[in-house]
């Protein structure tokens, strides 16, 4: 072993001392370690200087309590977190989840890959990332409201335009950030870049609520480009039916691939004539149902009850997986092989665990790691703070423009970087290390802080 991968051994081994039960954080920098030592062979400067030591630790952790009171006058108490992770090259920046399995070792992972993936976007933000264990499933609009609005009673201390600057993610969409700001306004005043996502009609950025969605679909296309193959004729399946999933099928329905199937945690729908989106955005956006309505409509659809659209028998090049994380096993891995998949692409953050990326490497799958496909949303949240900094909305074309500017930019740089370092085309390692060579230098330069 060289004593660079022995240096890196040591900091994993550490970590999982210290935090044993902590798997989706020690499964986040299990795959980082793995993929920098090429950089840090040729920069032993950062080595030197204890960066990568400095980087694991967050700056700061944010635990609190949520209490609220439900439609029945009962006492409710949930946990909240922010996790300041690095301020190296902007202030922290990253989504909220609300999630029953919000825990501290999710969120770290979360804050820990944003890291990596706001640099790559090129903008000036940090990464970081918070959340609640509350589950909004079932929760009348009034619990939802008194819910964000406590949340916010103790986050506000600790967030700001230039401090942190927290967004949507799982369970969190325009309506809560909504009542975030509401609450934050009326403690605070009016402080519009405090949070993104905001929205249209005060503050937000068009083109948001597709971001992440639409930059997943750019990022593959300008890989399909590389190889003079493009969405057109290709048959997808996505998981999920959320925010990201209803874009990226938009996106790619655009394009002219045929979007067979999608799934939320009841089970999966194949519509054999391509998903109708008007009436998945219907039952998801307005109604708030279960997939299974799909089929009242399309009755041709088949509906798969509790099975993700990973476990089914289906012919298809692209899998899109905009569900959560590790929604993709070792066993659903093997089924993507077999069912002929080229392409997986990671709307989610780290839906793919460490052994089932091992399984799509070896069988020469093209695998895009989330904090470089899925970087589309935080990099059109940055651009909604310049909106909002400037006072001045931007069209949606700008914007739209922007994105796929800004995905393009990524992918030829975890292509280049990767080409430098490995000598090969590993997606994964061009992420991390384009993406901790940004934060490493500004941390470097900013001294021992
Ligand atoms: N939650 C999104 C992500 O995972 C977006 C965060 C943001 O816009 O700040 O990147």
């Amino acid at each position: 072993m060289t004593e660079t991968k022995q240096y890196l051994a040591n900091l994993e081994k550490e970590l999982k001392l210290k935090y044993p039960e902590q798997t989706e954080f020690l499964q986040a920098v299990e795959e980082f370690l793995g993929t920098v030592e090429p950089f840090l062979v040729k920069n032993p400067e950062f080595v030197e200087k204890n960066i990568l030591e400095m980087l694991l630790i967050p700056e700061r952790i944010i635990e609190f309590r949520i209490p609220w009171m439900n439609d029945q006058g009962q006492w409710k108490i949930n946990r909240g977190y922010r996790v300041q992770y690095n301020s190296a090259l902007g202030p922290y920046k990253g989504g909220m989840r609300f999630h029953p399995t919000v825990n501290q070792s999710i969120m770290k992972f979360l804050a820990f890959e944003q890291i990596f993936k706001n640099s790559l976007t090129s903008l000036p933000i940090g990464g970081g990332k918070g959340g609640s264990d509350f589950d909004p499933k079932g929760k009348s609009d009034g619990e939802i409201m008194r819910f964000c609005q406590s949340l916010m009673q103790e986050l506000q201390k600790y967030i700001g335009p230039n401090e942190d600057v927290p967004a949507g993610d799982i369970g969190v969409g325009g309506r809560e950030i909504g009542y975030l700001f509401g609450e934050y306004k009326r403690l605070n005043g009016y402080h519009a870049g405090v949070l993104t996502g905001k929205p249209l009609s005060y503050w937000g950025s068009l083109a948001r609520t597709e971001a992440t969605g639409y930059g997943l679909v750019y990022f593959v296309s300008h890989l399909l480009k590389d190889q003079n193959d493009s969405f057109e004729g290709k048959k997808v399946l996505v998981s999920g039916s959320g925010n990201v999933a209803i874009y990226a099928i938009e996106k790619a329905q655009e394009l002219g691939a045929t979007v067979y199937g999608c799934c939320d945690s009841s089970g999966s729908i194949i519509d054999p004539e391509g998903i109708d989106l008007a009436l998945l955005k219907e039952i998801k956006e307005v109604k708030r149902e279960r997939i299974n309505t799909y089929l009242e409509s399309h009755p041709n659809a088949e509906f798969y009850p509790n099975q993700s659209v990973w476990e089914l028998d289906f012919k298809y090049d692209i899998a899109l997986p905009c569900a959560t994380q590790n929604e993709i096993p070792v066993e659903l891995a093997k089924k993507l092989v077999t069912n002929g998949v080229q392409i997986v692409a990671e709307g989610a953050n780290m839906p793919t665990t460490l052994e089932a990326l091992e399984v799509l490497k070896a069988n020469n799958i093209v695998y895009c790691p989330g904090k470089a496909a899925n970087a589309g949303g935080v990099a059109v949240s940055a651009l909604e703070m310049a909106q909002n900094a400037q006072r001045l909305p931007w069209t949606f074309e700008k914007v739209d423009q922007e994105l796929n500017l800004i995905m393009k930019n990524i992918y030829e740089t975890c292509r280049d970087t990767s080409n430098e370092y490995v000598g090969d085309f590993d997606l994964v390692a061009g992420a991390n290390i384009a993406g901790f060579e940004r934060v490493a230098k500004a941390m470097l330069s900013q001294g021992l802080v």
